[in-house]
């Protein structure tokens, strides 16, 4: 028997993408006769022929399976799904826009299969074509979440992974709502062999992420797998507390010995703006959490399921 290589592939309007994808992925797959593949398209929800594209492929190959979504639901969400659906001994995960290169395949499925390891990943090691700017706010990035959470995170580590069934079933055991995957294939741990490449553009289509969308996915990162904000608060409340019982003690002892009962009344304003401020910044750390918590309590599904391949099949066997 084969050995089952499930490729799981979110997709969001990727139409211009997919044809490239599947018809580079079959070629690499050609190379890799020991095994047998099932490819997984999880359609998060496109509004443009994304759908139709993969259902043309699942006419064309058996192999092509797919999931597709109520509506737009996330990467995270989609990543999820397609690891459920799929049924491999191995499971890869990739971007459609073919940054993550197939050409690497070969060389993760020979680290994993051999046994040496449960995963292989691939990492980025150049940010070239990144906007600088954007390249600098992400090292600064890397460097906080990791002073900040136990659980390591790589810069350049991209959710392209050929991972084990232990590995994928450990990552499905995680059944949290807020979910950031670099995170959550850290936590679990296992022997991961990393393999680096050079950046490579986008095929077909555009990028989903704006600046904007990435600081909100960081902060969410950080309050997934780190609680030591909340420690910062509560330091820095000590730490005004202590200045302002030294200030207290300073001010008894000037009027005493001066007499000088109303001078810094401005100082006194700026004083009450920055602990109202801080104040704000710690109930906003709290709230961060809370908001967050509440979301985990409600266990609303993670994803919605619309369409599946065998909905399609089942319309044309009638
Ligand atoms: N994606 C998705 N749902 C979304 C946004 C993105 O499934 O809401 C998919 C997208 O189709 C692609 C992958 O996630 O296959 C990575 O997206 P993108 O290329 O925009 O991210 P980048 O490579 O710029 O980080
Ligand atoms: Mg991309």
């Amino acid at each position: 028997m084969k050995n089952l290589v499930s490729i799981v592939v979110p997709c969001y309007n990727e139409e211009s993408a997919l044809k490239i994808f599947y018809e580079e992925i079959v070629k690499v797959s050609k190379k890799l006769s020991a095994a047998a593949f099932e490819f997984v398209f999880v359609d998060d929800g496109s509004n443009d022929r994304t759908l139709e594209e993969i259902e043309k492929l699942h006419k064309r190959d058996q192999r092509v399976k797919f999931v597709s979504f109520s509506r737009n639901f996330g990467k995270e969400a989609a990543l999820l799904a397609g690891l459920e659906y799929a049924k491999g001994d191995y499971v890869v995960t990739m971007d459609v826009d073919l940054q993550d290169p197939p050409s690497l395949l070969p060389e993760m499925y020979d680290a994993v299969v051999s046994g040496n390891y449960d995963c292989a990943g691939a990492r980025r090691v150049s940010r070239k074509g990144e906007p600088p700017i954007r390249s600098f706010f992400a090292r600064i990035y890397y460097w906080i979440i990791n002073r900040l959470s136990k659980v390591e995170m790589i810069d350049g580590v991209r959710d392209y992974r050929f991972m084990s069934r232990k590995m994928v079933d450990a990552v499905l055991s995680m059944r949290e709502y807020n979910r950031y995957s670099k995170g959550i294939f850290s936590f679990v741990g296992f022997r991961t062999k990393w393999i680096e490449f050079e950046h490579v553009e986008r095929v077909a289509g555009e990028t989903h992420w704006s600046f904007w969308k990435l600081f909100v996915y960081g902060i969410e990162a950080i309050c997934a797998f780190s609680t030591v904000p909340l420690v910062f608060a509560a330091a820095l409340g000590l730490l005004f507390c202590f200045v302002a019982f030294v200030m207290i003690i300073v001010i008894i002892v000037k009027t005493l010995a001066f007499g000088d009962p109303v001078g810094g009344w401005p100082s006194m304003i700026c004083v009450i703006l920055m602990m109202g401020g801080l104040q704000m910044l710690a109930l906003g750390i709290i709230g961060q959490y809370l908001a967050k918590t509440y979301l985990e309590t409600k266990r609303r599904p993670i994803y919605l399921v619309r369409e599946t391949e065998k909905d399609l099949d089942r319309k044309a066997n009638k």
